[in-house]
């Protein structure tokens, strides 16, 4: 399907250029059994680029669906200890984190929706403590896609298991810029610096809010916080290792000020959440509070995501990326946030990263949420760009600026 030499490139590539791990420092892998072969390519590259130790996580997701098929409502919201201490144990001794994900969109879809909503609010209660690490780039963590047959089958209903496979794989070997010839190392220096350039001018303007409209009905105001910093493409963590969260990475993002958001948003590709798919909704937004909202398809999820807490109710995260990014162009809807929300503009509703107001990533929960940030357990984005898409900036001075003009970057 793919072969040893490419599988290999991509493996090196998420370790040292995702995780980036440091010599003397241990890596946890989670992953998908499905996906072993992978995985023991990155457990090697691990070892080779100096890692005390690699530990593998292994899960399937096909168990995780029993799990929810059987278990009842309160055994599913029951945390045990020792997987927070687990987890709590790696980052004392400051682990970097590499997550290996291949899910099938939709898995879960005639599952009761209450027993993932109860899992879900458990685990982000026990792990909240935990978040920082990874939230505010504590630690270096990065997360990366393989494909899967069910996977592909949903990206590509009318190819054979096999040609669904190999296809997702191209798209996602060129999402992520891995070929037979090529060095993906050197491409993704020169692509982050490429996003960093984008950063830097929508940091200089330093606009006050964003407004975006389409023809679809999205008329919105994103007012930013103070003080933002717009990011993108490779972090630096704490101990100074400069990591990529996210392999593909097209996005430059920013904070939005959790009370300062009105207008309407028309989602533009649908939402794959608690193994459910959302598709054409909408949100109305009032001082920062969605007041209203709609779906075609899976009203209840939506509902679940919206209601989650409240802060994901708020939003905590816009980015922009243009039309015509190199995801986008393969016109291919990935049914996975990874790779379809680095080919449209989104949002995010939920936790703000606090990486994105000066002085952050040491701030108090309280202090963030001075800041103008948003505190949710919940981070989930949705896309909503398109072809049409302007925005334009605002200034402190009241300049208007034109950022993008129909779906692209114009700055
Ligand atoms: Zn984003
Ligand atoms: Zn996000």
């Amino acid at each position: 399907m793919v072969s040893e030499n490419v599988l290999r490139k991509y493996a090196k590539l998420a370790v040292v250029m995702g995780v980036n791990v440091q010599k003397g420092q241990p890596l946890v892998i989670s992953a998908d059994v499905r996906d072993h072969e992978f995985v023991s390519y990155c457990v090697e590259e691990g070892y080779k680029a100096g890692a005390s130790q690699v530990v593998v996580e292994w899960g399937s997701e096909h168990d995780t669906k029993w799990s929810y098929e059987y278990m009842s409502k309160e055994d599913l919201a029951e945390i045990p200890d020792w997987q927070y201490d687990k987890r709590k144990y790696a980052q004392d001794k400051g682990a970097c984190f590499l997550n290996v994900m291949s899910s099938t969109p939709g898995l879960l879809k005639d599952i009761d929706s209450e027993k993932i909503l109860a899992r879900q609010m458990a685990a982000s209660k026990k792990f909240m403590p935990l978040q920082a690490y990874t939230m505010a780039n504590q630690g270096q963590w990065c997360i990366v896609a393989l494909p899967s047959v069910g996977w592909a089958k949903k990206v590509f209903p009318d190819k054979s298991d096999d040609e669904a496979v190999k296809a997702l794989w191209d798209a996602i070997l060129m999402s992520v810029r891995v070929s037979e010839d090529n060095d993906p190392i050197a491409e993704w220096e020169q692509h982050n610096k490429e996003i960093l350039t984008h950063s830097k001018q929508l940091n200089d303007y330093n606009f006050k809010s964003l407004h975006f409209t389409n023809s679809l009905g999205t008329d919105l105001t994103v007012e930013l916080v103070e003080n933002h910093i717009w990011a993108g493409g490779c972090e630096e963590a704490g101990n100074g290792a400069i990591f990529n969260p996210n392999m593909p990475t097209e996005e430059n993002f920013c904070m939005p000020y959790k009370y300062g958001v009105n207008g309407k948003v028309v989602a533009t590709k649908p939402l794959s959440y608690q193994g459910k798919l959302i598709d054409g909704f909408s949100l109305t937004f009032k001082d920062g509070k969605v007041v209203e909202y709609s779906a075609e398809k899976e009203l209840e999820a939506l509902k679940n995501l919206v209601e989650f807490d409240e802060g994901s109710a708020y939003l905590g995260e816009v980015a922009l990326i243009s039309y015509d990014s190199p995801i986008n162009k393969t016109g291919i809807l990935f049914y996975n946030t990874l790779f379809d929300e680095n080919a449209s503009c989104h949002l995010a509703l939920g936790r703000a990263y606090p990486m994105n107001v000066k002085g952050g990533t040491t701030m108090s929960q309280e202090e963030l949420a001075k800041a103008g940030a948003n505190g949710s357990m919940t981070h989930v984005d949705f896309m909503f760009g398109s072809r049409d898409m302007h925005v334009d900036g605002t200034t402190h001075d009241g300049e208007v600026v034109a950022v993008f003009r129909n779906g692209n970057f114009v700055l």
